[in-house]
């Protein structure tokens, strides 16, 4: 009978030097594992890069197993290569806390030179000296103990492969065969695959780069040739004006102290109550950031969803009513799926970039917004209009606020039932909302301190259940399967006193209404008309029309389900074609 250890593989393992295996694999795990590992206990990140950087720098076994006998020559040529890359990824860690990726890349080599050179030096301050010497000094000393495999050349064949295998043919046929995934994306999932080790950052984060420009200049062109909106008319035309769309994230107005909420997480909005004007059924089309605002931000809806393509967006409008525009994001900027996000934040005129972390569960918070947004509100410019962008109570919760706003802490509030794990995830959640409360009142209290006439509406893109709809098991946003929280939303809006003086009425605050309609009510509330205007969709117009409210997918229209009664969460969606009743 056959042993094992008659097997290539036994062999392997039995003869191998397993010192000269071990050294081989700390040179080259070193470059990213070490990275990954620093971002992951300092909860900057999640563990899935950390596992992917140390699985992924497996792969450099199969050069030094191919070209055997010059190990010490190989291995230095790949460490000279992962030593440069990581130490721009080192580089940028120090300075920002964070995970390099494209979205660097993009603010880079997009902002103008002035921000590039600003951003290039910020690299070069004096104690980054030390801890590249050190790095590179440890770098030299992993590559000193390198040892040759002495093996056989069958094994040395056998190992690659089966290293190839595991790393790139397994998971293409998987994608391909198994998952039936277009040629595209299985090019994403690879590149998304190999990213955290060095040196894929800089190589993928180009290549994405490259691939999200050509995507979004085709879209920016094809925007630039629409026509213009017909018959347009400005009430406010040539007279100053600040206009600011607050656009928040994932938050359930269920979790709100403004909207009743048990836990008292909106302190400061609560206490403006009497300036606000608090929209009290305003809902989501779409659970999903980029499907919501596709809706939010353009003509396009559940029932003409493309529309987004072939008529001018939010943005347009202002710019041809003269407004000079801003776009201030706290979100991810060059990502495959953020590239229509982009896109929109490149029809405005300025751009402000602020989060360029690689997946969106990083830690960045939201107060990152409040300088530039003065910024813009200090621009002499007489009419403006400045959208926010913030990243609100998006997943992971614990990454959205500092550790001053850790205040839900145990089950005080909470119903009996939830077990210890939800409780931690509300308790989170809670603080994030608590934390995004901080946030829209100062946006408000700046904008009114600058005694500019005009208005602001905060709203969030769509909502999150939280262990909230029965039987209180649902976390995150499911579109196939959706309950009330993940489309109840919050707005409201602040108006400058010069801009309109009296409250808008509690009945208007109480319509039922969907945001997918919502440019025909910026538009109103801007003093906008055009002949695509529609009254009967603006929430504030004498004219408005209640709509049933759509939910799903709008590719899909026999499946649309709408929200019948918002008021609890039970029994109110139901199947568009059947009705509310
Ligand atoms: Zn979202």
């Amino acid at each position: 009978m056959a042993t094992f250890s008659q097997h290539p593989i036994g062999k392997f393992m039995a003869s191998a030097n397993w010192k000269a295996a071990l050294s081989l694999y700390l040179f080259f795990a070193y470059f990213s594992v070490l990275l990954q590992l620093i971002l992951f206990l300092s909860h900057s990140t999640r563990f899935i890069g950390l596992r992917q950087a140390i699985v992924m720098s497996f792969f450099w076994f199969v050069p030094v197993l191919l070209l055997h006998k010059h190990t010490k020559l190989v291995t230095a040529l790949i460490g000279v290569v992962l030593w440069a890359t990581s130490l721009v990824s080192i580089g940028y860690f120090c300075i920002y806390k964070q995970e390099f990726s494209q979205s660097v890349i993009f603010v880079a080599l997009e902002s103008n030179v002035a921000e590039s050179s600003e951003y290039i030096s910020q690299y070069f301050v004096w104690w980054m000296v030390p801890v590249f010497a050190l790095h590179t000094f440890f770098a030299y000393w992993l590559w000193r103990n390198i040892r040759q495999l002495k093996t056989t050349v069958l094994v040395r064949w056998s190992v690659s492969l089966a290293i190839l295998f595991v790393l790139l043919i397994y998971p293409i046929f998987k994608y391909t065969q198994i998952d039936q995934k277009s040629t595209d994306d299985v090019v994403e999932k690879m590149l998304t695959n190999i990213e955290p080790a060095a040196p894929w950052q800089l190589v993928t984060g180009y290549v994405q780069y490259r691939l999200q420009l050509n995507n979004m200049q085709r879209l920016l062109e094809n925007n630039a040739k629409l026509p213009p909106l017909q018959n347009f008319k400005d009430v406010h035309a040539n007279k100053p004006a600040t206009l600011v769309l607050v656009i928040g994230e994932s938050t359930n107005r269920g979790h709100m102290s403004l909207y009743g909420y048990g836990r008292k997480t909106t302190p400061n909005l609560d206490e403006m109550r009497n300036k606000l004007n608090v929209f009290s059924q305003v809902v989501a089309s779409r659970p999903y950031t980029i499907e919501a605002l596709q809706q939010v931000l353009t003509f396009g809806d559940q029932e003409h969803p493309d529309l987004y393509l072939t008529k001018p967006s939010l943005m347009n409008m202002m710019k041809q009513a003269g407004y000079k525009s801003y776009w201030i994001t706290n979100q991810q900027t060059v990502t495959k799926r953020n590239t229509m996000l982009t896109t929109f934040s490149m029809q405005t005129d300025e751009q402000v970039y602020l989060n360029n972390t690689r997946v969106q569960d990083s830690r960045q918070y939201d107060g990152d917004v409040l300088d530039p947004f003065e910024k813009a509100l200090q621009d002499p410019a007489p009419r403006k209009f400045i959208v926010v962008h913030l990243l609100g109570t998006h997943m992971k919760y614990i990454y959205r606020y500092p550790p001053e706003f850790n205040r839900f802490k145990d089950k005080a509030g909470l119903a009996s039932i939830l077990d210890k794990e939800q409780v931690e995830a509300i308790n989170t959640y809670d603080n994030a909302v608590l934390y995004n409360d901080f946030v829209v009142s100062d946006l408000i209290h700046r904008f009114e301190a600058s005694k500019q006439n005009g208005f602001l509406t905060y709203f969030s893109d769509h909502g999150e259940d939280v262990y909230d709809s029965p039987p209180r098991n649902v976390i995150g946003r499911n579109e196939g399967n959706p309950t009330l929280p993940m489309y109840t939303i919050p707005m409201l809006m602040w108006f400058s006193p010069e801009w309109r003086t009296d409250r808008i009425a509690q009945e208007i605050l109480d319509r039922p209404y969907s945001m997918a309609h919502f440019i025909h009510t910026w538009a109103d509330l801007a003093g906008l008309s055009f002949t695509e205007f529609e009254p009967q969709k603006s929430l504030v117009n004498p004219a408005f029309e209640p709509l049933p409210l759509l939910i799903g997918q709008p590719q899909k229209p026999k499946e649309l389900k709408v929200i019948c009664q918002q008021k609890n969460y039970e029994g109110s969606i139901s199947l568009a074609s059947k009705g509310c009743n």
